[in-house]
Formats: C-alpha cells, structure tokens, sequence
C-alpha cells in the first residue's frame, strides 16, 4: 500500500506547533518553579492516546532515521507492547506499559515526540469548538506544586486550544484530497510503529 505523503512544509508548521507548545509549557513551569528533575516517575509508561496522522507520519519520519537493527529491536518492543496494552485492557485495568521508544529512560526519538509527550505534566485548559472547556490538572507531583499555591491568586496554566486548532488544520490538509476519506484514529505510539506508516488507503 501506498505511504501517505508528508510534504516538507506541513512538517515545518508541525515542528512550528512543537516548538510553540513546548515555549508555552515552559514558561507555566517557570511560573510554578516545577520541573521533572528528580521524578522518581517516568510518564513514559502512560497510556496515552494519538489522534493525528500527522504526528503520526512524522514519527516514521524518525524511525527511518534510525539504523534498522534499531528500528528492528523498537518494532520488536513496540509489539510486545500493544500485546500486552490489549490484555491489560481486556482485563478492564488501564494498563501501565513503557514506551516502545523508551531506553534506559530516555526517548530515543525525542524530537519527534508526540504532541501529548511535550505537553503533560503543567495544568492546561482546551476550549472546544462547542465552547465547552476542558481542564488538565497536570501530573500528580505538578498538582502537588500547585496545592501549594491554592492561596495564590491564580495558578498560571497553558492554554493549548489555539495550537490545537492549527494541529486540526494541518492534519485536514494532509488528508484533503484523498480519493477516500481517512478513518479516525485513537492509537498509542506501540500501534503506530506496529502498524506502519499511515497510507493512502
Ligand atoms: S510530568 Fe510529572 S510525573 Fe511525569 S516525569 Fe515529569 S514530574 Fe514526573
Ligand atoms: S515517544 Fe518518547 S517521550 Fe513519548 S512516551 Fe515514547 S519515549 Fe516517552
């Protein structure tokens, strides 16, 4: 099957979301003298889930940079991985699994992350396109910082809803014009390297 085509400037308005994303993220850290030195957590055992194929292609775009017996051992683990998430899932338990493109505790494709890996951890809101308005405390140990400053006047947080309405219109301009429209999609980074790139079809 055909691979679905990222066009060098759409990944140039991507990596124009990242950076803006990250900018925001620091600056709410910043404010809350809040960093992720020291975590005895790693987040990169969450079960999280990816809606763009976007973000998807360009993961690939990274993978394939990579040499392919290191491609081979992350697609081994990346299998083991999505096996593993569907028993947890099975079993009704939300499952805790590393990331595939997790050693020793490191992302080993760290600038091609996901939107999700760049933004968790500071409190955030997301006005949706129905008004409704949606809140993310942070991670625990952020929510802890805050609790601290329950007294302060306001706890500064990122608004993420213009930088996702530009994510949204990058990912309708990657797909308009397909000869059939896309399904949506709701998969973590394991599925994303097990299935392969996105195609056509
Ligand atoms: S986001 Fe929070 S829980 Fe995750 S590694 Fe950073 S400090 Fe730890
Ligand atoms: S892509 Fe990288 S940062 Fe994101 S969960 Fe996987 S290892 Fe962690």
């Amino acid at each position: 099957m055909n691979e679905l085509p990222l066009p060098e400037p759409l990944v140039q308005r991507l990596k124009n979301i990242y950076r803006a994303l990250e900018e925001d993220y620091d600056e709410v850290a910043r404010q809350l003298q809040f960093s992720c030195s020291g975590c005895p957590d790693n987040c990169c055992d969450s079960y999280f889930l990816h809606y763009t194929y976007v973000e998807w292609a360009y993961l690939w775009q990274g993978l394939r940079e990579l040499p392919p017996v290191r491609q081979k051992n992350i697609l081994d683990r990346a299998g083991e991985v999505v096996r593993v998430c569907r028993e947890e899932l099975a079993h009704g338990r939300r499952p805790v699994v590393m990331c595939p493109l997790n050693e020793n505790g490191l992302c080993v494709l760290y600038p091609y992350r996901l939107l999700v890996c760049r933004t968790h951890g500071v409190p955030a809101v997301m006005t949706l396109p129905d008004g409704r308005r949606l809140s993310f405390p942070g991670c625990y140990r952020c929510q802890e910082v805050v609790r601290g400053r329950e007294n302060d006047a306001g706890v500064p947080f990122v608004d993420r809803t213009k930088l996702l309405q530009l994510l949204v219109m990058l990912e309708s301009e990657l797909l308009q014009g397909l000869h059939s429209p896309r399904p949506r999609i709701r998969m973590t980074i394991a599925e994303m390297l097990v299935k392969g790139p996105p195609t056509l079809t």
